[in-house]
């Protein structure tokens, strides 16, 4: 999400006549795009600022602007902070950046976090990919996860309207987009703020909905989702993502912990139990479905039997790709505040237990792939090998192969390849084009 709103903010720039500096110590203005999600996040930013500020001392003209959630956490504290800063800005301000900036030009510092209706984009952003690309369909989260600083950050939730939706997917697909995401960091529950309810009683704006309205957008081949909370997960959305050909067979859904006390201290919710039901529905609807989750160890007072639980999950369930996390108490958040707080060495030792566990499970189910001709996008030349095109799968496994097929046909970025798996490691494959 950090990644689509830092796109929009560039776009915005560009349409103001800025162009990208060759260097970060070079730019006549600095825009930081942050995260708070966990501390070590957080305190990046400072050592990035503290750099910047000394430049400022020779070159008053130099503007710096911190963005995103530490800037809304922190609000005016920064400045006090980094008084060399001109601008302070909240993610739901990013679509406010020109009328900011001018603010900025007519010599005030400014801080912008109150609360805001966040309004249709008219900047078109700047993406770093011409092949796949991000579509916020809502934004903020409403829910009360104790350990989580989004809500506090991003707000309250907001749904643009289907509409909204579909005109930027157009507009992405007559650019030569391929693949798009829809983004939301609860996206089950997109639409709950929108009217619209039919004679069942049963609301007509729903994800699942929403996957029906755009799914016919010619020249868009794949589309994906992300962040799925297990909460409100349904099956009918598990149904259409089976019906519908452009969904890809790869659902992100957070579990977090494998523990029920743990779930239930978290407010996330939902037993493990559900858990483990809605990946069965997935595998029997969707077979060969990837499913990736985030989950974090060492929450306050989690045991080591608990922990345990978590590793039992994740051995069970097999997951193509997961995201770990220490716990790290974050400002204004209930968790942070509990006494039954973990060492800072449990929850180092945990995490390196678990990393070692997804590693050795991760290698295993990319192996499935050996010999199989799968269907890869082109997104790009592979940075590290110039004879080498990258892409993924429409599980999204990260493949590698060389832009010559098998039979003499040269591929570039923006196809469709199929591609033999040749060789497969944790976290990515490789292979050759059939054709
Ligand atoms: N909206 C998504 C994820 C949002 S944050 C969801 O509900 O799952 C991304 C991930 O960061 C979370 O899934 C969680 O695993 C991790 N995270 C959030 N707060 C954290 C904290 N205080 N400490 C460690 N990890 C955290
Ligand atoms: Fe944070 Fe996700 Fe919970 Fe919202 S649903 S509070 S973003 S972890």
């Amino acid at each position: 999400m950090n990644k689509a709103d830092s796109e929009r903010m560039a776009g915005i720039l560009e349409s103001m006549g800025y162009r990208k500096a060759l260097a970060e110590l070079e730019a006549d203005l600095v825009l930081y795009n942050t995260c708070t999600i966990r501390d070590n996040a957080e305190q990046k930013v400072y050592s990035y600022l503290g750099r910047q500020a000394i430049r400022k001392r020779e070159l008053p003209h130099l503007k710096i602007v911190v963005a995103g959630c530490v800037a809304q956490q922190e609000g005016e504290a920064l400045l006090r902070r980094v008084p060399e800063l001109d601008l302070v800005m909240g993610p739901q301000h990013a679509n406010r950046l020109e009328t900011l900036l001018n603010q900025v030009e007519s010599g005030q510092q400014v801080v912008a976090t109150d609360e805001q209706h966040i309004f249709e984009d008219i900047a078109i952003a700047r993406r770093d990919s011409s092949i796949c690309a991000w579509v916020n369909v809502i934004y903020g989260c409403n829910e009360r996860c104790t350990y989580c600083v989004v809500p506090s950050v991003r707000g309250k939730e907001q749904s643009r309207t289907p509409e909204a939706i579909r005109l930027e997917i157009e507009d992405l697909a007559s650019l030569g987009f391929r693949e798009i995401t829809l983004l939301g960091q609860n996206i089950d529950a997109y639409g709950r703020d929108l009217p619209g309810i039919n004679s069942n009683g049963r609301r007509t704006n729903t994800l699942t909905d929403l996957l029906h309205y755009i799914h016919d957008v010619k020249g868009i081949e794949r589309i994906r989702f992300a962040t799925s909370h297990p909460r409100y997960f349904t099956d009918r959305l598990i149904d259409s993502c089976a019906k519908l050909p452009k969904l890809c067979e790869h659902f992100h859904i957070p579990f977090q912990s494998g523990d029920n006390e743990i779930l239930k201290a978290m407010a996330r919710g939902y037993s493990i139990e559900k858990y483990l039901k809605i990946i069965d529905k997935i595998r029997v609807k969707m077979p060969d479905s990837a499913i990736s989750a985030d989950v974090i160890v060492g929450f306050p007072g989690e045991t080591d039997d608990q922990f345990r639980n978590t590793l039992k999950v994740v051995e069970k369930i097999g997951f193509d790709q997961l995201n770990t996390a220490a716990y790290s108490p974050r400002p204004n958040t209930p968790a942070a505040s509990w006494p039954n707080q973990l060492k800072e060495e449990v929850k180092a030792e945990r995490l390196k237990e678990l990393n070692r566990l997804v590693e050795k499970i991760a290698k295993q189910r990319n192996s499935r792939y050996l010999g199989k001709v799968e269907q890869v996008l082109a997104e790009s030349i592979n940075p590290k090998d110039s004879k080498q095109l990258m892409g993924r799968t429409r599980t999204n496994r990260l493949t590698f192969f060389p832009y010559e097929g098998e039979k003499g046909h040269l591929y570039e970025p923006g196809d469709f390849v199929d591609v033999r798996i040749d060789q497969t490691r944790s976290f990515s494959l490789s292979g050759i084009p059939v054709v």
